[in-house]
């Protein structure tokens, strides 16, 4: 029996958990998420119509969670009902909200008592029938007091299934339109106000960087309009076939913009060549889904196989950043944030589509809040990467000043050391030529001027004296019986002898007189300005210097002296012949005598 009543109790409580779910609204009700207010029905024959569900008494509908209502890529129809309650005793006005943009069939049946309106909204609906008043579909609608009104829902397309009917009262509907419409207004802005700077950067500086990144902002402005559905109002309000497969292609064209942007910038061509090659042959990809998106005849594989490669290229653009961060490409650190962050996004995004996560507003619209930090990190990375190459060229430029001056203090050096270097070499060599000059000049063994300079001292002494009419006077010198110094003691006491004699000679004339080897034991003196009896008086000097001194080894030697003065047109010859005469008659005298040959 109790068993029974249990069994009554269950079954009670299947029933009531069945019936359409009820929510109950009063004048305090401003938002409501309705997935947990709703049951689903998933029509997997796509067949069954409103009139037959609303009058089959098979439990076709269950209670769900808010994750099942993603349902992802089906080919499926998917069907919601709830029921709202006006407790109040006024009437209210609300809106519902479906405000997934690319669904393209929802046919919404309201039913109020025997009463049932039906409403055509979605993407594919022909303008006339839909409530596009926004982005978002919204149906607006009042209850009686203390009214309900029923809703059946029927979703179908070929884009992901995302079921997120929301409630709103009609002052929260206008106010969150608003929202809507500032925060996607704002988005578009951004990116088109974005997109013609960069462009007219990139004409200004002549920068390919800027030109790529200005691309892919202009393919953002429409994938973000697919997204966010605003596409079909604002580019092609007329064409709503196209602007099912334009979802798909913008998706594709941004994903070709985007690697096209970071693979330039990064310079992964340089950097990773091999993965380059993967990079082209994904953005060949892009572009050949991009055009299949218009062409294709199965629109679903192709969405398909799009959004699956979102992955890949989200875990690329990652994969390079790090990898170019790691190589200290500038500017690569603000890509790792950039992609990371737009990898997070997207996988959300994805995991949201296909039902593992909930729908929620936030989520849906922090897509667009994730692109914008995006850009504008990336912008970060390109301003990053300038003031780089700014550094570089400053650094290039300051160190090439550097080694100029460098080269300049070193030339600086090398021609004060090349000058010092002369004038040292000029100065070793004008005491080369001095002492080269003095050698010339000078007799070896004694030191006295040779006979080479007496010449030119004679020449100089008849020419001064016959231009001035002043007298000069010559003395010749001979040692007498030279010969047995050297038979009786050799050479070398010979040539003392000679040098001894030298000295006597050296220190005897005066400072105005030159003396002179004339050749072998023979002495020349040239008095300038001196007259016969200064002559005789300086040959006296010496004769008796030598009479007074004893040479080494031989003692007491002697010498004879023939002397001259300079007559009128004297030449050197006759001058010389007469002191020749003059000494010939002092060994003729017996030597150790001086003669004055006139
Ligand atoms: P006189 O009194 O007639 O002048 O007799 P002398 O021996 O001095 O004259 P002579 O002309 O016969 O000899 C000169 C000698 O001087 C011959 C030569 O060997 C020597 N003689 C010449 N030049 C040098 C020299 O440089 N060194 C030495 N040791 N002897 C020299
Ligand atoms: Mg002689
Ligand atoms: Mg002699």
């Amino acid at each position: 029996m109790k068993s029974i009543y249990l069994f009554l109790l269950l079954l009670l409580c299947a029933l009531t958990l069945y019936a359409t779910p009820v929510l109950s609204v009063d004048a305090k009700t401003d938002a409501v998420n309705l997935s947990s207010h709703l049951e689903l029905f998933v029509d997997k024959s796509a067949k069954l119509t409103f009139s037959e569900l609303s009058s089959s008494t098979a439990t076709l509908f269950h209670p769900t969670s808010a994750e099942k209502l993603s349902l992802g890529y089906t080919d499926a129809v998917a069907w919601i009902r709830f029921s709202i309650k006006n407790s109040t005793k006024k009437s209210l006005d609300f809106a519902l909200e479906l405000p997934i943009p690319w669904i393209n069939f929802i046919d919404v049946y309201k039913i109020e008592g025997k009463h049932v309106d039906e409403q055509k909204c979605g993407s594919l609906s022909s303008a006339s029938d839909s409530y596009l008043n926004s982005k978002s579909f919204f149906i607006p609608f009042s209850i009686a007091p203390e009214k309900s009104v029923e809703f059946y829902i029927r979703f179908s397309g070929e884009d992901a299934l995302t079921l997120a009917p929301y409630l709103y009262s009609k002052k929260v509907a206008q106010k969150h339109n608003v929202h809507i419409t500032l925060y996607i207004g704002a988005l578009i802005g951004v990116l088109v106000v974005m997109t013609f700077f960069y462009l007219i950067l990139s004409i200004s500086l002549k920068d390919r960087d800027y030109f790529y990144y200005a691309f892919y902002l202009f393919s953002l402005i429409f994938m973000m309009g697919s997204y966010y559905g605003y596409n079909s109002q604002i580019f092609w309000p007329d064409a709503p076939l196209f602007n099912q497969k334009a979802i798909s292609a913008s998706v594709a064209i941004s994903l070709f913009a985007g690697l096209l942007f970071s693979r330039k910038f990064l310079n992964i061509e340089r950097v990773l060549p091999k993965f380059d090659m993967f990079l082209q042959l994904q953005m060949g990809i892009y572009l050949v889904l991009a055009i299949l998106s218009f062409f294709a005849i199965e629109y679903h594989y192709v969405v398909i196989v799009t959004i699956a490669l979102m992955g890949l290229y989200s875990i690329s653009l990652f994969y390079i950043s790090i990898k170019t961060w790691s190589l200290g490409v500038a500017g690569s650190g603000y890509f790792i944030l950039a992609w990371s962050m737009s990898l997070v996004s997207s996988l959300l995004a994805a995991l949201m589509g296909q039902g593992y996560i909930g729908y929620s507003h936030t989520l849906y619209y922090s897509f667009g809040v994730v692109t914008l930090i995006d850009i504008i990190l990336l912008a970060y990375a390109l301003v990053a990467k300038i003031n780089t190459i700014e550094k570089e060229k400053f650094q290039a430029q300051k160190s090439l000043v550097e080694r100029e001056k460098e080269l300049a203090r070193l030339n600086y050096q090398d021609k004060k050391k090349l000058e010092e270097i002369v004038s040292k070499r000029t100065q070793e060599l004008l005491l080369i030529n001095k002492k080269l000059e003095e050698i010339s000049v000078t007799d070896k063994l004694t030191k006295l001027y040779n006979r080479v300079k007496l010449d030119k001292e004679l020449l100089y002494a008849l020419e001064y004296a016959e231009r001035y009419q002043s007298p000069f006077s010559l003395i010749l010198l001979d040692i007498d019986y030279f010969k047995s110094v050297n038979d009786a003691y050799g050479h070398l006491v010979g040539d003392t002898v000679l040098i001894e004699f030298a000295n006597i000679l050296k220190f005897s004339i005066r400072n105005t007189d030159f003396v002179g080897r004339w050749g072998g034991e023979e002495f020349l003196v040239i008095c300038p300005k001196t007259d016969k009896e200064g002559a005789i008086s300086l040959v006296k000097h010496i004769q008796t210097q030598i009479r007074n001194i004893d040479f080494s080894v031989v003692g007491k030697k002697t010498a004879s002296f023939g002397v001259t003065t300079y007559y009128k047109g004297d030449t050197p010859t006759s001058i010389l012949k007469r002191t020749d005469d003059g000494l010939y008659r002092a060994k003729e005298s017996g030597r150790d005598t001086i003669v004055f040959q006139a």
